[in-house]
């Protein structure tokens, strides 16, 4: 909790900070929307979570005579946490043996580096954890991962060259050779205006299938936060391409924008599995929403 009070310190001084000096009003009055609203939008919250608030705010006071900073202040958390708890959802990974976790995203955005992460915490579980280098575009990529895995005693499964879903399907079948609980499978960061490569990516879905009829058993898109409200398009299309199952959002440490959270919440809603909130390997968190918002406020 305390790491996440933390990793969430810019976007509780862009938004927490300064929703106390709007609440310092002590009414709801139109002032003191109209602030709230300019607040909201410029912390990437989006203009339709923005009204959703802003409305259920009106009606608390209303409903409640809210008087005070601390009452206001207490109801927009609620609320928010109301939004959001939808959204919180833990990854289960008991119900498959290999569960097959295949993860998606552009450049950048920490596909590789939540792979660690993953894997140190399903290990934290007692889970055995095996690697699919599905990024067979970025030799880099592979050897990142092949290294990693060296370091921590986990298997990579990968090919020098090829295409990326006979890697995965390789993966899945020694899966099952060996009895592992969790498969991890990179793939190849790209854009959704990339229209090949979203292609290719649904093709590695379906291989995936063809390997298990049961899996993927969770499609999990990996998003950087600070790139706030272009995170519903991204959701939207690679949702269109693979059908995604649950999010992590990455890089909440470093950016004002983690607010986009509320607007997945309301228009494109999917479990948020895991935040980032760091570099470091014990830098990924579950989702709780109402930690978040806690630490949000501050
Ligand atoms: P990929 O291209 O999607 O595989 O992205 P990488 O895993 O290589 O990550 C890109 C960069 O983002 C690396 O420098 C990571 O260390 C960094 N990164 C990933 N997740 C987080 C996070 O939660 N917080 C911070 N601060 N950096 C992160």
């Amino acid at each position: 909790r305390e790491r996440l009070f933390a990793g969430l310190s810019r976007t509780r001084s862009q938004l927490g900070g300064k929703l106390k000096s709007v609440f310092a009003r002590g009414k709801v009055d139109d002032e003191l929307l109209e602030e709230l609203e300019t607040l909201l939008l410029t912390s990437d919250v989006g203009m339709d979570a923005t009204m959703h608030l802003l409305d259920e705010l009106k009606r608390r006071a209303k409903q409640d005579k809210l008087e005070g900073a601390a009452a206001i202040q207490q109801a927009l958390a609620d609320t928010l946490a109301q939004m959001l708890a939808p959204l919180e959802a833990p990854l289960q990974v008991d119900s498959h043996k290999p569960f097959v976790i295949m993860i998606a995203g552009v450049n950048g955005a920490g596909k590789t580096t939540s792979i660690g992460k993953l894997a140190k915490y399903f290990q934290g579980q007692g889970k055995s954890v095996l690697l699919a280098a599905g990024d067979t575009f970025r030799a880099a990529a592979r050897e990142q991962l092949m290294t990693w895995g060296e370091r921590n005693n986990v298997t990579v499964i990968a090919q020098e060259s090829g295409d990326p879903a006979a890697v995965v399907f390789d993966a899945i079948a020694a899966a099952k050779a060996r009895g592992i609980d969790v498969v991890l499978a990179d793939t190849a960061g790209r854009l959704p205006t990339q229209l090949h490569l979203m292609e290719e990516i649904a093709k590695v879905r379906r291989v995936i299938q063809k390997a298990d009829p049961t899996g993927p058993h969770e499609v999990m898109l990996v998003l950087d936060a600070n790139i706030g409200q272009n995170a519903l398009a991204q959701v939207k299309a690679f949702d269109k391409s693979i059908n995604v199952t649950g999010l992590v959002l990455t890089k909440l440490d470093g950016t004002a924008k983690g607010g986009v959270i509320a607007a997945i919440a309301r228009q494109c809603p999917k479990p948020v599995r895991f935040i980032g909130v760091g570099e470091g390997i014990d830098d990924l968190r579950p989702f709780v929403a109402r930690d978040f918002v806690d630490a949000l406020f501050g």
